[in-house]
């Protein structure tokens, strides 16, 4: 089959690689319908991540399933599938809390290669949610979405404890941040800021139901965000880039007693205990459990009800993957869509 490989920062690749099988009972073989390229796969590409050899790339993805093994018992040949970017049995204590990213049996779906005609998907019937009918194509990039960055930023509007009369601020304006703004709009916020400079994706934020829009970053923005809530700060704040400057925006963003969530992948982000103390912020994130909301997100996309798939501005043949890690590292692309 074809897939994306990453060689080297900067040199992506798509050539054959092995096709998947079944290697336990637990696993599914999916056909890949649509798959993408992450934010989070920018890092190595960009080499702020080491990469150790070459590398299968992508962990977004929906597909129909080919075949399971044979403890598979919910999961059926011919079914339209949506998963998370990490494999759980959805059983453990910690799944049925609702962190399956920390399922006592997790595997990360990143190093299988979801960039690529077919993928083997472990633990299947706790990973993968069925849609009720095959999908209209329209819906596809949407349920995509759901994947990863919608499911990131629904987590990300949810562990900020966004709720109706709330005021959330969001920092970051990639496709999790303006899918953290659709999740708050949909949770009933009152007043959401986006923080962006980019006019393409302002105007998706204000569609997608942002009230306010703040261009300042540090601590320009962090004054802007106070003059608009009374020198309080903000009730929430999604957090979803993962640098320094991005989390202590986040922290000085938020009022006392309010609450941060990060979601984006923190890349060498000290925090300070003092401020932290003295902040009296409530902090909660991580990698996104994204099947704790799968259901309810396959449901919302397939009625037609939201519309994440909007933040795909970029379809490609998988051939042309290289393409769509350049167009999102120059951000002339807020995210890649791929098509095997
Ligand atoms: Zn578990």
């Amino acid at each position: 089959m074809r897939g994306t490989v990453l060689y080297a920062p900067g040199d992506v690749r798509v050539e054959t690689r092995d096709d998947p099988r079944v290697e336990r009972p637990t696993d599914a073989i999916i056909r890949i319908v649509a798959a993408c390229v992450c934010g989070s796969d920018l890092w190595p590409y960009r080499g702020i991540e080491p990469v150790s050899g070459p590398t299968p790339m992508g962990h977004e993805y929906v597909g129909v399933v080919e075949e399971v093994g044979n403890q598979v018992t919910t999961i059926r040949p011919g079914q339209f599938v949506v998963g998370s970017f990490a494999a759980s049995d959805n059983t453990c204590e910690i799944c049925r809390a609702g962190y399956q990213t920390s399922c006592v049996h997790r595997e990360w779906i990143g190093p299988l290669g979801a960039q690529a005609e077919y993928l083997r998907v472990p633990l299947a019937d706790g990973t993968l949610v069925a849609t009720p009918d095959r999908p209209a194509g329209d819906v596809i990039p949407g349920l995509l979405a759901a994947s990863d960055v919608l499911g990131t930023g629904w987590f990300g509007a949810v562990a900020a404890e966004v709720q109706p009369g709330k005021t959330v601020a969001v920092v970051g304006d990639g496709a999790v941040g303006l899918l953290a703004v659709l999740a708050a709009r949909h949770l009933g916020a009152e007043r959401i800021i986006a923080m962006s400079r980019h006019a393409d994706r302002q105007k998706l934020a204000l569609e997608y139901g942002a009230t306010d829009i703040v261009t300042e970053r540090g601590d320009d923005g962090v004054a802007r965000i106070k003059d608009l809530t009374d020198g309080f700060g903000a009730h929430s704040v999604v957090e979803a880039v993962g640098t320094q400057e991005s989390m202590m925006q986040a922290i000085r963003a938020t009022r006392p007693g309010g609450h941060v969530a990060y979601v984006g992948v923190a890349h060498g982000v000290q925090l300070p205990g003092e401020e932290l103390f003295y902040s009296h912020v409530h902090l909660h994130g991580g990698p996104a459990p994204v099947r704790r909301f799968l259901p309810e997100l396959v449901d919302l996309v397939t009625s037609r009800t939201i519309d994440p798939g909007r933040v795909f501005d970029l379809t490609l043949p998988l051939d042309q993957a290289a393409e769509g890690y350049r167009a999102m590292d120059e951000r002339r692309a807020v995210k890649a869509l791929l098509r095997p």
